[in-house]
């Protein structure tokens, strides 16, 4: 797990030219504002201050002052007049009226004509900037602050639309020192030896070139979920030493038509210009799923997309040495245009580990972490067929973090098995306390599983069988191939369905009632037997064939997996055929458990008193029942 960290947090985003939104914009916007508020206030001030404050005197009270001659100036701009007093430096202001010129006026208001001939009468053009500022600001400034409202409407617009450009910029995380090796990938020695050869191409591409060989152009690392592909992508970039570029499917799908095939543009571009480089698009199959298969609309942004991608992939020089590496889970849903050859020519499939390769995926993950002296990974490796390598590593991270909230110094073998159960189970759930009654019921329920898969012939062992609830389910039983099995054969799938109903007829024996609590069991066997008789041809009576066709359609976002192409008729006749393979099923469990109802008595007893009973113990148990009923 801290591996795991330690590679994220090699993955640098390559800095796009957007620069990030910052969040004290109102802050400055405001600052802005008052700053401009500051300066047109000064401004005014000035021009105030200019002069010391002339007093106000009414145009009648300006007449005394002339008739008594006080008055040496006066100064007219345009109704504002400026009158200076013989008596030294005092100033007075006044307005007069409009219409009337100011002799007119004074005149009008008793005025000697003689003594105004005294004064000194002089017109000023009402001109200069204080006076064109104090006309034209009470209309412009209502403007003023419209313009300046719009300036920042438009700056934040703007930037929005810079963002919206900055869409079609790839999201590709770039690493140029993955830490990742190939020794840090457990097993998977074939696609390790295949991508050796990719290592070398990278490396040392100009011996290739010269014998004349094509650089490979794409390399499509196929398995399920958790087998290692991501890591395999990055142990190839750390190995080669090379830029490694990395992008998910999905990333290139946006709400905006167009989006995808400018990241696929942007991405490839940057991958070119920092060859030798390796471009990896995990989930392909997010983007590279069959063209034109599908109802409703969102297909057509996937297809340009995809187009896209194999336009860039055509557009290769012999010599770019750009390696597309791409990994996904669905190979069966692929445009079978990406896998034509010059493409995803190369395909390596990962298999799930087997044993071999557990323990040793086991013993990477087992690397950082302190494991007692009675950890024994072989057995945890035995114990966990069909787990992924993502599984495994999480069963590590699991028992690390139960030993850690026990306050112990190491993990032990029990912390490890509790973690097997707790992945594959969910987490116990002590506190769910069952009824007498409850009890009773789910012990025969899991004992009747049990006894089912002692008594029939299979490669199934009862590893443990428990009535304390875990997750969902109220008791389990857990069984266990006693090896990895690839194959399974008709009558092992019987067995199963026997097994899985084992629970069901136990209850309907003992009790003669029925509870809600197999109905998952039942789900899952009416799948089996469905899958038997349409898929795998294991039917007596349609024979090989396969009925219904498995076919991707996406309609509404919903995957449609399956259609069919057989009449009513023949589904009623699938119908008919799943009920009597379910029926045989039940009969020989039923069979199984009322010819040893001593021993389901006896295991669902030790059930309901001790709530878990191991694998030894379990065999145990039967061998001295099977002695006493003997003797
Ligand atoms: P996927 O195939 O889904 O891409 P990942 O490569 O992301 O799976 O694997 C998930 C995790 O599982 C890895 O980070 C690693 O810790 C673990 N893992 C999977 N396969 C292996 C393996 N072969 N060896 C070691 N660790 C593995
Ligand atoms: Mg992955
Ligand atoms: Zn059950």
């Amino acid at each position: 797990m801290k591996n795991k960290n330690n590679n994220k947090k090699n993955f640098i985003k390559i800095p796009l030219k957007r620069k990030q939104p910052k969040k004290s914009n109102l802050a400055n916007n405001l600052l802005v504002a008052f700053l401009i508020f500051l300066f047109v206030s000064a401004i005014f001030s000035l021009f105030e201050a200019r002069s010391e404050k002339p007093e106000e005197v009414t145009l009648s009270q300006l007449a005394v002052e002339v008739n008594e001659s006080k008055v040496s100036e006066i100064i007219v701009s345009g109704d504002n007049l400026k009158i200076s007093l013989k008596e030294e430096g005092k100033l007075q202001k006044a307005r007069k009226e409009k219409e009337a010129s100011l002799t007119e006026s004074l005149v009008n208001y008793g005025v000697d004509p003689e003594k105004l001939r005294e004064v000194n009468i002089k017109i000023k053009e009402p001109s200069g900037f204080s006076f064109w500022l104090q006309v034209t600001l009470p209309f412009l400034l209502p403007f003023l602050i419209i313009g300046l409202f719009l300036w920042f409407m438009m700056r934040q617009a703007q930037r929005g639309s810079m963002q919206a450009f900055s869409f079609t910029k790839t999201k590709a995380k770039m690493s140029t020192d993955s830490k990742t090796k190939f020794k840090d990938v457990a097993g998977l020695k074939e696609a390790k030896e295949e991508l050796k050869e990719i290592v070398e191409f990278l490396k040392n591409p100009k011996k290739f070139l010269d014998m004349g060989a094509r650089i490979p152009r794409g390399v499509l690392l196929m398995g399920s979920p958790g087998t290692g592909k991501t890591l395999l992508a990055r142990a190839v970039a750390g190995e080669a030493g090379v830029p490694f570029f990395h992008i998910s499917g999905s990333e290139f799908v946006e709400m905006f038509v167009g989006v995808g095939a400018g990241r696929v543009r942007d991405t490839f571009a940057m991958a070119k210009k920092n060859a030798p480089s390796i471009l990896f698009i995990d989930e392909l199959d997010a983007i590279g799923r069959q063209r034109g298969a599908g109802l409703g609309g969102g297909n057509d942004e996937r297809e340009q997309t995809l187009n896209q991608i194999l336009v860039e992939m055509d557009g290769f020089e012999r010599d770019t040495n750009v390696i597309v590496m791409a990994a996904t889970n669905r190979p069966d849903v692929l445009d079978p245009a990406l896998l034509r050859p010059g493409r995803f020519d190369r395909r390596i499939a990962l298999d799930e580990p087997d044993i071999n390769d557990r323990e040793e995926i086991l013993k990477i993950h087992a690397r950082d972490k302190h494991l007692a002296e009675d950890v024994n990974l072989r057995m945890i490796a035995e114990r966990t067929p069909g787990f992924s390598g993502a599984d495994l590593a999480n069963i590590m991270n699991e028992g690390a973090i139960l030993a850690a909230r026990q306050n112990k110094k190491v993990i032990e073998q029990k912390d490890l098995l509790e973690a097997i159960e707790k992945v594959m189970l969910g987490p116990e759930r002590k506190s769910h306390i069952l009824s007498d009654k409850e009890k009773k019921v789910t012990a025969y329920h899991e004992a009747g599983h049990a006894l089912v898969a002692y008594e029939l012939p299979g490669r199934d062992l009862v590893h443990k069988v428990s009535i304390v609830s875990r997750g969902r389910a109220g008791g389990y039983t857990l069984r266990l191939p006693s090896e990895d099995i690839k194959l399974k054969t008709k009558s092992e799938f019987l067995v199963d369905l026997s097994v899985m109903l084992g629970g069901y007829t136990a209850e309907k024996i003992v009790f003669n009632e029925l509870t809600t609590g197999a109905s998952n069991d039942l789900q899952k066997a009416t799948e089996l037997a469905r899958r038997m008789i349409t898929q795998y041809g294991m039917s007596d009576k349609f024979g090989p064939i396969v009925l219904g066709h498995k076919e991707e359609m996406i309609f509404l976002g919903r995957e449609i997996h399956e259609s069919r192409n057989y009449s009513e008729a023949i589904a009623a006749e699938i119908d008919k055929e799943i009920q009597k393979v379910l029926t045989d099923a039940y009969n020989k469990a039923k069979d199984v458990l009322e010819k040893n109802r001593h021993k389901l008595d006896k295991i669902a007893e030790v059930l309901i008193e001790k709530e878990t009973i191991e694998k030894d113990e379990f065999e145990k148990l039967l061998k001295e029942i099977e002695k006493e009923s003997k003797s």
